[in-house]
């Protein structure tokens, strides 16, 4: 059996860990995403202004990930990781794992100090977080039209 690594994050750091074992074919890899796209968040301004297509900013991890022969993609979330007996919990099953990388990035926190500032805030984290402050801005630019 070859040595399961499993990789938590389909982000930027989750396919960089994953680039640089897909040249170990000794090694299978498998990379968890609760989304089916990793969205590029460096992107993220040109987005929100309108400057690019949501399209532009998304790349498949199904499709990335088939450029590797040793490297198998997993849409699903992660529920918990039982690390003692090396078993990841999934919203659809769960996955055993001989090493695990985790690079699941962090959460974006919006103080409810003001429901002005709350309501017209969101992250850009996420491509979600993203189109919803585009919508803000074209809202507001159509107001003072
Ligand atoms: C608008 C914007 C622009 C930026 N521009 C730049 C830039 O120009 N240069 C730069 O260096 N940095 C930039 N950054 C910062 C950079 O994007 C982050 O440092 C980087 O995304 C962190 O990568 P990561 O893989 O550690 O985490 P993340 O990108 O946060 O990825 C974590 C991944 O884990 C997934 N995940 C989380 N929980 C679960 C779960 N339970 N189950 C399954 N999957 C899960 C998420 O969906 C996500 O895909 C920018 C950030 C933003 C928001």
């Amino acid at each position: 059996m070859p040595h399961h690594v499993v990789i938590l994050g389909g982000s930027y750091g989750g396919i960089a860990a994953m680039r640089r074992l897909s040249k170990y074919p000794e090694i299978q890899v498998t990379l968890i995403e609760q989304h089916p796209y990793h969205f590029l968040q460096t992107e993220g301004y040109e987005l929100i202004s309108s400057n690019t297509s949501f399209e532009e900013t998304i790349v498949s991890l199904l499709a990335l990930c088939a450029n590797y022969d040793n490297v198998t993609f997993r849409h699903s979330t992660v529920a918990s990781i039982e690390s003692p007996q090396k078993v990841i919990l999934l919203s659809d099953g769960e996955l055993p794992y001989d090493t695990l990388i985790i690079a699941l990035g962090s959460v974006t926190k919006l103080f409810k100090y003001d429901d002005n500032v709350y309501n017209y805030s969101s992250g850009a984290k996420s491509l979600r977080g993203a189109l919803r402050l585009n919508g803000i801005i074209l809202l507001c630019t159509f107001r003072h039209l």
